[in-house]
Formats: structure tokens, C-alpha cells, sequence
């Protein structure tokens, strides 16, 4: 058998891992040392050379877009489709799982997946209808504990209050929420790992078949495993069934604010005592430069478990920094070199914007807007996130599913329909006071206790819900979403909506047919089609939105960045406060986690790193100034270029700095006061900050950001600034 193509290109140590012998193995190595193209190889391997098949392959990836590309890259190793090869996230191999097995699940076979929005709605709804304060019991924070319980595989009963009165009404919460989703058949995201857990654990005959099934488990990433995802991990491992072969970078753990546990690797070598450990040292992705600034970096951290990573690549260009007046500034640096890079005939999609968090995008999706730039941000605001597209999705759930409270509430009045607040209330009282859905609820009060006008209004909803479900009866799962987004009225109250907004929402709407239409059913699948379409677009909420049809710059957060990589990065937002994030910078910990994100960061770049950070932020609606990132002094000097002397905000200076360049010639007028980030008042525009400044004497302009007006050049002998 001709074997080449798949131990081509690859070093020693990768071929040692991927040719293994069927034993537990562990790859603990840096960033871009090829342990995912080890994964990848190795399952082509087990295949191709081992004569395993795809059935008994579970491979287990960090995102679905990484699920994709891994089947995607066996399949071109191999030559062939690998249809039956069980590859995904934790949370939709669960999925999976409890759609197979939903009655020893304790599911309804309709069980709907919410996301962390509905989540959240879901919990406010219930601290009113307990009448609990919802400021005192604040709602993010009720479903951070329910999460954060589930992710370490409890359930209520298994809490202990403590006698703390606080912790007791915590627990009493999460009981009541426990029951609105079982009522409803609802499953959030969390209870998807923990059921599929409890459903191997209390069913050994189905463990059994399954460990019977997957004689080999890989896994990337494993250094971001939570308590859960371990623990059934380690049931389908058992004593020696399913075999493990994990892959992860200690340096890269950055989700144990979500319940992570880097110590999964110690652990792992604990339960499989004889695990052969592989490390790979050779980094293939970045230039010298870039690595070496990383390693400068991860060095600072005092819990690792320390490692060699070398590469033999060219040097490569310097790490350019930029420091901006504000964010603003930042943005059109950003996009000036970004748009650079594109004319050099390089493609968008080759870079990517990462930042800190996730407000951070508005701006710099501003201003690529402006530029013409396409792009695409993963997390964020997402197209399945949506309102509008939230909207049609309930009504689709609805017409599938009319137990679906979360669906019925979203729509019943929307478009208006002369369903009103107390219409509702009443509805929501009667299916509380009987344990029942709202729709069985508004079925009830409308024939007994409302009055004749409410009444018919609600009657009419349900019937237009019923004629919906006959007549998308027998439609293709396209057709079914435009027909929906019609009969609903959705699309005629956005087209009310003069105005580029109801637009915009237009477009979604539009946009999410074409997402039916290019939707394609798991070959593995279980369910119709909707509802493989509705609990894909819930679980994909968090990552790509419509699929990218259009070479386009790829924004991001860092974390979402795990695992990519991209031969342009910008790093925006390079500030004490923001990164490190202000409420890690007191605990070491979070401080140590904060530098992994920012050595998960650098390290994604494969030639040309930018990093930048602005003097003056307005995020989230407040001013702040700052200083940079002590992530930055980290960096040795030696790897770092400064693009250019940072001016010295209230310096005067008569004469145009000579080493300046371009329009971006700054001076300043000592005289007038003004200085780059000087809030000014204008008699017409308004306030605003200054940005710029141009020319001297009477020719001096200045560039003014107004909040509402936006950024005008004015000629300071004019403009009658008033200084603040
Ligand atoms: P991360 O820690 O960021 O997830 P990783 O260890 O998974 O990184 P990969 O993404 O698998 O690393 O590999 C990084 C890059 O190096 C990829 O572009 C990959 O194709 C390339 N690469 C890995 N090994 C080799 C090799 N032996 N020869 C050539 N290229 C390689
Ligand atoms: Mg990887």
C-alpha cells in the first residue's frame, strides 16, 4: 500500500505520533507544531493503513468550521468521503447522541436546543413569574452558575448550600429553570454535555455499544476540556475501549473562565499511566521573529509545564507597533495597512483583525465599511443571532414544535397583532397555574377568559401558526423559510420600515432562505430536515454566519482565534485594562490566562504581525485612557518596530515634524491650546475630539471626530472652536 502521502511532510516526532501503536497517547506540544495536522494524519492513518473504519473514528474538534476543515482535510488524504466518521464538537456529538437516543435521554423526540440568548430570556421570564427581583438576582448571573454547575456535571440536588442563604435561593433557581426546560423540552448548551454524560453513565448497554463502536478517540485542543467533557471522554475510554489519542498545548489553555481545566493533562497521564507522550518542538507557522516574541512572552508565566519551540523559517519582518490617539485612529491605521496589503494582490480572507473583546469590532467594522472592505466577524453579532432572523426561526419552531414557550412569547405580538402585555400575562398565568404550554394556555384563556376582542386576536395567531404548518407541509426546507417569512408578516413589517434598517433586515431575511437553500442534512443525521436546520443554526450561532460566498477579512476575537491561522494579524487593543482584561490584572491566575490568549494571539500570525493600541478608548460608551498592554513591554525591543514616533500629545511644536509623512503631518498650535484628543465644541456640529492637524498660522486645520456629525477638516481660523 502505497503509504507516502500520508507521512509526507511530516518531521520524526509527527510521523512517531501518527504511525503509533494502538495505545493511549498524548501530543503535548506549542503553538504550530503541527498537532493538528498529526490528528489529521493519524485518523487518515488508522484508515487508510490500519484498515480501521471511519465508523470507529470519534474525532472531536474545538469548532464546528475546525470539524469541517479536519473531515475535509482526511478526505483529501484519503481520496475518498469519510461519511460515516463521527467528527465534531463536544456539543454536537451530544447533540447527535440525544437525538439517536432521546428516550433513554429523558427527552422528547422534538427536543429544541436554545442558545445562550434564549437561555437568558428563559431566566428573566422566571424570576418574574416567581416574583424575585431581578436586580437583587441579577439574570446573567443566575445562568452563569446554572452553567457553571452543569459544567462540572451537577445537578441541584447534588448542591450543598452551605447554610448560605444566598447560595440557597442560587440552587432553588436553578431547580425552577431545570423544570421550565424540562416542561418545554427545551435543552440549552451546557445540559447537552451534561445529558449525554448521564446518558452513558446510567445506561451501560449503551456505553457498551458505543465502546464497542469507537476503537479510537482523538482529540485537539485537549488542554480546554472541562470536567464534563473529560468525564465522557473517560467513560467511552473506560478500561481499555475506546482508545485516546489527545493532542494540546498547556500554553493555550483560555477558557478556564468557562470551566477549562489545563490540569486534564496531568489527569490523562494519570488514568492511562502507561500513555506514550509525544512532543513536537518544531514550529512551522510563524517566522522567527513572531516565535520568539511569543516565547518572550509565555516565559512570564510561572505555571507551565515548559517546552522547547524552535523553527527553522527566515527571520521575517519586524513586529510593527503602532500607538493611536484613540480608536478611531486605530481603526483607519488598521484599515490603511489592511487595505495596502489587499492592493498588493493578497487575499482579504489571508488576514485577520483580532482583538480583546468583542464591543471592540463596531468601530473597526466602521470604518471597513467605509472602505469598502468586505468582512466577516465570527462571535459578535452574529447572522443567526439576529433579531429578524430570530424572529423567523420562532416562527419556524413553533410551527414544528407548539410547546416551544420560548417561540411562542417571541412572536405572538409580533408583527402587532393586538396581542398585548396583558393578553400575555394572562396566558403565562394560566400555564403556570396548570403546569401547561403557552400555547395549550392561549388555546384555554381564549375560549374562557378574554375578552371577546383579545380573544379573537389570539385565535387568529394560532390559526395563522396552524395554516402555516399544513401549508409548508411537503416543502423543501427553503421554500418552507420563504413561504414562513411571508405568511408571518415579518417580511411586510420590515418592508414598512423605510429606512436602512428595516433594509438591512430585509436582506437577512432574504439571506436566511439562501442559508435553507445552501443548508446540507448531515449524511449521519436523525432528524427532518427543519429541525436539523433549527438546531444547526443554534448551535452555529457562535461561529460563521452565512457561508462565506465572498473573499472577505476575517474579524475576530483571540479566543475564537484558537487554532487559526492567518499570514497577516493585527492586535488591536493592546491596553492595560482591556488586555490583560481589567478584572484578571489583580488575580495572578487570570493574569497567567490573559497572557496565554495574548501567546495564543501572536501566534497565529505566519508572516506580518501588527500590534496597536490606542492613547484614548471609548468603549462601551465611556472614555478611558491607558496605558499599553504590559504584554507589549514583554516583547524585546529587538523583534519590534515602532511605525513611527509617537507625537507627544500636548507638545508644542512651531514647525512640521520633519521625520512625518503623508496627511498625516501632525503639529500643533501651541498658542491655541489644541492638542491631538482635546474635546472641542463646534456652534454647528456640536462635540467632538480632535484627530488630526494639518498646515500652520492661518492655514491650520484640524481634523474633528463629532459625535454626530461625524469627522470634518476645518480650518482653525474659522471654525471658532470652543476648547472643553
Ligand atoms: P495550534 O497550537 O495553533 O493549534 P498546531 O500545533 O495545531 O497549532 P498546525 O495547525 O497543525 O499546528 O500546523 C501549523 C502549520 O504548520 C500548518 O500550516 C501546517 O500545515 C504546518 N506544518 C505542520 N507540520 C509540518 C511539516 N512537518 N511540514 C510542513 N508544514 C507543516
Ligand atoms: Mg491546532
Amino acid at each position: 500500500m502505497d503509504v507516502t502521502p500520508i507521512l509526507e511532510s511530516l518531521n520524526d516526532a509527527q510521523r512517531q505520533a501518527v504511525t503509533a501503536a494502538a495505545e493511549p497517547t498524548l501530543v503535548i506540544a506549542g503553538a504550530g507544531s503541527g498537532k493538528t495536522r498529526v490528528l489529521v494524519h493519524r485518523a487518515a492513518w488508522l484508515i487508510d493503513v490500519e484498515g480501521v473504519s471511519p465508523q470507529s473514528l470519534l474525532a472531536v474538534t474545538f469548532t464546528n468550521k475546525a470539524a469541517a476543515e479536519m473531515r475535509g482535510r482526511i478526505e483529501a488524504l484519503l481520496g475518498m468521503p469519510v461519511n460515516h466518521l463521527w467528527i465534531g464538537t463536544f456539543h454536537g456529538l451530544a447533540h447527535r447522541l440525544l437525538r439517536r437516543h432521546w428516550q433513554e435521554a429523558k427527552l422528547p423526540q422534538n427536543f429544541q436546543i436554545i442558545d445562550s440568548d434564549d437561555q437568558l430570556r428563559l431566566i428573566k421570564r422566571l424570576l418574574k413569574n416567581l416574583e424575585i427581583d431581578d436586580s437583587r438576582w441579577v439574570p446573567k448571573e443566575i445562568q452563569w452558575f446554572i452553567n457553571a454547575q452543569k459544567d462540572e456535571g451537577l445537578r441541584p440536588q447534588h448542591l450543598d448550600d452551605g447554610r448560605d442563604p444566598n447560595r440557597r435561593q442560587l440552587i432553588a433557581l436553578y431547580a425552577a429553570y431545570e423544570e421550565v426546560c424540562e416542561r418545554g423540552g427545551l435543552v440549552d448548551f451546557a445540559e447537552l454535555l451534561l445529558r449525554a454524560h448521564e446518558l452513558w453513565r446510567d445506561n451501560p448497554d449503551l456505553l457498551a455499544h458505543y465502546q464497542r463502536r469507537f476503537q479510537h478517540l482523538l482529540v485537539d485542543e485537549f488542554q480546554d476540556t472541562n470536567a464534563i467533557q473529560y468525564a465522557w471522554l473517560r467513560l467511552l475510554a473506560g478500561d481499555n475501549a475506546a482508545i485516546p489519542f489527545v493532542v494540546g498545548d498547556d500554553d493555550q489553555s483560555i477558557y478556564r473562565w468557562r470551566g477549562a481545566r489545563v490540569e486534564h493533562i496531568h489527569r490523562f497521564q494519570r488514568d492511562f499511566p502507561d500513555a506514550r507522550v509525544v512532543k513536537l518542538e518544531q514550529n512551522y507557522r510563524s517566522t522567527a521573529t513572531i516565535l520568539n516574541a511569543a516565547n518572550a512572552v509565555i516565559v512570564n508565566n510561572a505555571d507551565r509545564m515548559g517546552k522547547n519551540l524552535w523553527t527553522d523559517g527566515a527571520e521575517g519582518e519586524p513586529i510593527r507597533l503602532y500607538s493611536a490617539y484613540n480608536e478611531r485612529d486605530e481603526a483607519d491605521f488598521v484599515i490603511g495597512r489592511l487595505r495596502d496589503w489587499i492592493d498588493q494582490g493578497n487575499a482579504r480572507a489571508d488576514a485577520a483583525i483580532l482583538y480583546r473583546s468583542n464591543a471592540q469590532s463596531r468601530v473597526l467594522e466602521e470604518g471597513l465599511i467605509n472602505a469598502g472592505i468586505p468582512y466577516r466577524v465570527y462571535g459578535g453579532l452574529r447572522f443567526f443571532e439576529r433579531a429578524e432572523i430570530k424572529d423567523a426561526l420562532a416562527y419556524l419552531r413553533l410551527i414544528s414544535h407548539r410547546e416551544d414557550d420560548a417561540s411562542f412569547e417571541r412572536i405572538v405580538n409580533r408583527p402587532t397583532r393586538g396581542i398585548g402585555a396583558r393578553t400575555v400575562e394572562t396566558i403565562r398565568a394560566y400555564a403556570r397555574a396548570n403546569s401547561c404550554t403557552m400555547w395549550r394556555a392561549a388555546g384555554a384563556v381564549a375560549s374562557d377568559e378574554l375578552a371577546g376582542r383579545a380573544a379573537n386576536a389570539v385565535l387568529a395567531f394560532m390559526n395563522l401558526i396552524e395554516r402555516m404548518a399544513r401549508e409548508t407541509t411537503g416543502l423543501d426546507l427553503q421554500d418552507k423559510v420563504d413561504h414562513v417569512i411571508h405568511a408571518s408578516g415579518l417580511v411586510q413589517m420590515f418592508r414598512n420600515d423605510k429606512g436602512e434598517r428595516g433594509e438591512t433586515r430585509l436582506e437577512n431575511l432574504m439571506e436566511l432562505v439562501s442559508a435553507a437553500k445552501s443548508f446540507e442534512p448531515d449524511p449521519a443525521g436523525e432528524m427532518s430536515p427543519l429541525d436539523e436546520f433549527l438546531s444547526h443554526a443554534a448551535l452555529e450561532a457562535g461561529e460563521g454566519q452565512a457561508e462565506a460566498w465572498e473573499d472577505c477579512a476575517q474579524l475576530m476575537t483571540m479566543h475564537s482565534a484558537k487554532g487559526l491561522e492567518f499570514p497577516l494579524v493585527f492586535m488591536c487593543g493592546m491596553e492595560d485594562g482591556l488586555f490583560p482584561h481589567q478584572r484578571s490584572i489583580a488575580d495572578p491566575d487570570g493574569l497567567e490566562e490573559e497572557r496565554r490568549l495574548c501567546y495564543v494571539g501572536i501566534t497565529r500570525a505566519k508572516q506580518t504581525l501588527y500590534v496597536t493600541y490606542a492613547e484614548q478608548r471609548r468603549l462601551h460608551g465611556m472614555d478611558s485612557f491607558s496605558q499599553p498592554s504590559r504584554f507589549i513591554a514583554e516583547i524585546p525591543d529587538e523583534y519590534v518596530e515602532e511605525i513611527r514616533p509617537r507625537v507627544q500629545v500636548s507638545r508644542p511644536v512651531r514647525a512640521p515634524r520633519s521625520g512625518a509623512t503623508g496627511s498625516l503631518r501632525r503639529s500643533s498650535d501651541a498658542e491655541m491650546g489644541v492638542r491631538l484628543g482635546q474635546r472641542v465644541r463646534h456652534g454647528k456640529f456640536g462635540d467632538g475630539v480632535i484627530l488630526n492637524y494639518e498646515g500652520q498660522g492661518a492655514h491650520a486645520r484640524v481634523e474633528v471626530n463629532f459625535e454626530t456629525a461625524g469627522t470634518k477638516w476645518l480650518v482653525l481660523s474659522y471654525a471658532n472652536l470652543d476648547l472643553m
